[in-house]
């Protein structure tokens, strides 16, 4: 690969300012992307500087060339010999910069930054160039040419719009300092899913009602051997991106069907347990397949079984959706939207679909105690569930003073620590037969 570099290098370099140009730029990045090594830790940086074309008309024709070459070689001295600096505009860079695991881009950037603080000189003139940089990383970003361009431009064009001299990147979810562990959790996902350290805990669900449990959540853990317990908040996003959230949520489903069996041999019935369905597997064409075949397998079909999905999916394809949804009616599997109230669903959304049950988001629960609003907008969206015949779940009531409100509300379960925390399957089951 390093090779590789040098000799494009050397082929296809502007001559006058030592520049790769963007095409060769781009077939080095496919070719890199496209090799079988898994960690490939790279990050690109697009710059985009002042236009120079401007000082042309004060300082003389020609200005704006030598200060550009200026520039190339200042910036390839910031560089080591594996990174590859390319013209991507007009007054447009971009780098690739090979990543080794303690790297971090950002000081480049900054190294950029610290470079345009000092003058440039052209015949005896002083002037100062400002950019704005953004930056992407591989794999976070995405796995082609593609995406991670248009991704670092993006982050580039919303440095710009916080001033000049700035550098933006993704806010990932996970902190800049944590990205070398991101690749290396992301690596270490599809033998975590084989082994035993994913596993599952279930969160019990209450009903007023009925005074006892009458469902849980399924939750993934993992239990990595150097990082410990890693949560679920850091590592689904990335399974999502990996391509490994299919493996995961067939295992979810059926470790549900064992348990189901467990259930039934300690006389548990009536208990309901829900699955989180991550709309990047949803929106998959092999997802629906998958789905028919381990109802059909494990078996699960006729088994009380609900999927979460999280509201941000309604605001896609609704047709497709609805489609999907009222396959999965057929399979007998409860459709339960997640999160709701944090997106922006329309009312005909939720007639159209075949939906079985909100999820009312923890921030409407959180405090209701003490915030009248949050009381009012969890009412409405009870009354407005009952009359579409919709069940609703209160998701995260943490102590007894947000439950009593809750339950004059009457959603149909609650569900959050003040009841129980996610638990292993055996304590579900003894809390379950003491009932
Ligand atoms: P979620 O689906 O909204 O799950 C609820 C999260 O809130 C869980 O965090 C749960 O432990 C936590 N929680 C429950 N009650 C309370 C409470 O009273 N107070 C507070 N502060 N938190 C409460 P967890 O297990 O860390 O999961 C985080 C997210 O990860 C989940 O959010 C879900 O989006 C995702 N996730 C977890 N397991 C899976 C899975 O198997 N598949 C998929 N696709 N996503 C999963
Ligand atoms: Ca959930
Ligand atoms: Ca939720």
């Amino acid at each position: 690969m390093q090779q590789h570099n040098i000799i494009s290098r050397s082929v296809q370099v502007d001559p006058h300012t030592k520049l790769l140009d963007y095409a060769p730029f781009i077939d080095l990045l496919d070719q890199r992307f496209s090799s079988d090594a898994k960690e490939i830790f790279t990050a690109l940086l697009f710059i985009e500087f002042d236009d120079l074309a401007q000082f042309n008309d004060v300082f003389g024709f020609n200005t704006d060339d030598r200060l550009m070459l200026q520039l190339s070689e200042k910036l390839n001295l910031l560089l080591k010999s594996e990174d590859v600096l390319a013209k991507a505009g007009d007054h447009q860079y971009i780098i690739m910069k090979n990543l080794s695991a303690s790297e971090n881009p950002k000081e480049l950037a900054q190294h950029i930054m610290h470079m345009l603080s000092e003058p440039f000189v052209v015949d005896s003139n002083m002037f100062y160039i400002n950019a704005s940089i953004g930056i992407s990383f591989h794999p976070l970003d995405g796995n082609d040419a593609y995406r991670l361009i248009k991704t670092a431009k993006n982050n580039m064009r919303h440095a710009k719009e916080n001033g000049k001299n700035y550098i933006a990147f993704t806010p990932h979810r996970v902190a800049f300092s944590s990205y070398e562990k991101s690749v290396r959790i992301m690596g270490d996902l599809p033998a975590a899913i084989e082994n035993e350290e994913i596993y599952f805990v279930y969160q019990p669900q209450y009903s007023y009602i009925k005074k006892r449990f009458i469902g849980a959540e399924i939750l993934a853990r993992w239990r990595h051997p150097e990082y410990g317990e890693v949560s679920p908040a850091f590592f689904i996003p990335l399974a999502e991106k990996s391509g490994m959230i299919a493996p995961l949520t067939v295992k979810a489903l059926v470790v549900a069907s064992k348990a189901f069996t467990l259930f039934e041999s300690e006389g548990i019935d009536d208990f309901s347990l829900s699955v989180n369905i991550s709309p990047v597997f949803l929106m998959r064409s092999t997802f629906y397949k998958t789905i028919e075949f381990l109802m059909e397998q494990y078996p699960l079909s006729g088994k009380n079984i609900n999927f979460e999905i999280t509201e941000e999916v309604l605001m896609k394809n609704t047709d497709k959706l609805k489609q999907t949804f009222e396959r999965l009616k057929a399979l007998n599997i409860g459709i339960e939207i997640d999160d709701f109230g944090t997106g922006y669903t329309s009312l005909q959304h939720l007639a159209y679909l075949p939906i079985d049950t909100l999820k009312v988001d923890r921030s409407f629960v959180s405090g209701i105690d003490k915030d009248v609003k949050k009381k009012t907008l969890f009412k409405a969206m009870v009354d407005m569930s009952h009359a579409l015949n919709i069940d609703v779940i209160a998701e995260g009531v943490e102590n007894s003073s947000e439950d009593r409100i809750i339950k004059t509300l009457k959603p149909t379960k609650v569900q959050g620590y003040f009841y129980s925390r996610p638990i292993h399957l055996d304590v579900l089951v003894e809390k379950l037969k003491r009932d």
